[in-house]
């Protein structure tokens, strides 16, 4: 049985159709990869999934983990064990990183009928996926991504999911204006956290990451639609020879 199964899915922003019917499963301990030109739909279909409310879902069916995810407000999605880093992570000024991390861990903890980690055994936890991440912990006192750079605000991302051991995680372009180290990093992170329980969506525009991460699978979006799927190879003829050889949109099977 699938964690992720999506039938269906159509979702508007503005009275505008956006994703015009997707189906994806994703099984537990796949990597999924989706690909596809700017604009084709890729981050609304992470926003939807997140369930965030500027994006009206005109039909279609998700269930995660068993569960229909379009009925469970946000916060129940992530406490079933979705994480979601976004392409654009919020800052929030004023509420420290720290603080945000252990409010986190706890919820979920409680959620699961764990006791809360008491300071000492939450900062020994915390510091040491830092060191892995090769973040310094002055990060723990900030704003959350406060003024991070684009690099910092991904190891942050990666800092949370680790923390959090989702069932799930959906990485939008998560490797978009990384230097190298960090995307080793991030790519080290996900590597680390391959299991046959968890499952990872890995949105990318480029296949960089994909060499770091290889993916089970490669779907690629197309204005709102998936046209195509295969193994890695599919993410290495798009470096390649870019989408154009797509635009026909029909359905291919490499
Ligand atoms: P991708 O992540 O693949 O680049 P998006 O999901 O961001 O694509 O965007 C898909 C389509 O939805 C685009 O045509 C984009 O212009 C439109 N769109 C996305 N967000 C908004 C928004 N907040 N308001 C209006 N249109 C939007
Ligand atoms: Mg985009
Ligand atoms: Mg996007």
């Amino acid at each position: 049985q699938p964690l992720l199964q999506i039938r269906g899915l159509q979702a508007e922003i503005d009275g505008k159709r956006v994703l015009d019917g997707i189906d994806l499963d994703v099984a537990p301990g796949e990597v999924a990869a989706i690909m596809g030109p700017n604009g084709s739909g890729k981050s609304t279909l992470a926003q939807v999934l997140a369930g965030r409310d500027l994006y009206r879902v005109s039909g279609g069916s998700v269930r995660f983990d068993g569960q229909d995810l379009l009925a469970l407000p946000p916060q129940e999605r992530a406490l079933a064990g979705l994480f979601l880093a976004f392409q654009y992570p919020v800052e929030i000024p004023g509420l420290s990183n720290v603080y945000l991390l252990k409010a986190a861990l706890n919820a979920q903890r409680k959620h699961r009928g764990l006791p809360e980690l008491d300071a000492m055994e939450f900062l020994q936890r915390v510091k040491a996926l830092m060191r892995e991440l090769g973040m310094d912990e002055k990060f723990l006192q900030r704003g959350v991504n406060e003024g991070f750079s684009g690099g910092e605000k991904k190891r942050n991302d990666m800092l949370q999911m680790a923390l959090l051991q989702p069932r799930l995680a959906i990485l939008d372009e998560t490797d978009s204006g990384l230097d190298v180290d960090a995307l080793k990093a991030v790519a080290q992170a996900v590597n680390a956290m391959r299991s046959p329980e968890r499952a990872f969506v890995l949105i990318t525009h480029y296949e960089r990451l994909l060499e770091h991460i290889v993916p089970d699978r490669v779907h690629v979006l197309w204005q709102g639609r998936f046209v195509a799927s295969g193994g890695p190879e599919l993410a290495r003829r798009i470096e390649r020879e870019g989408y154009a050889w797509l635009q026909d949109g029909q359905t291919q099977s490499p």
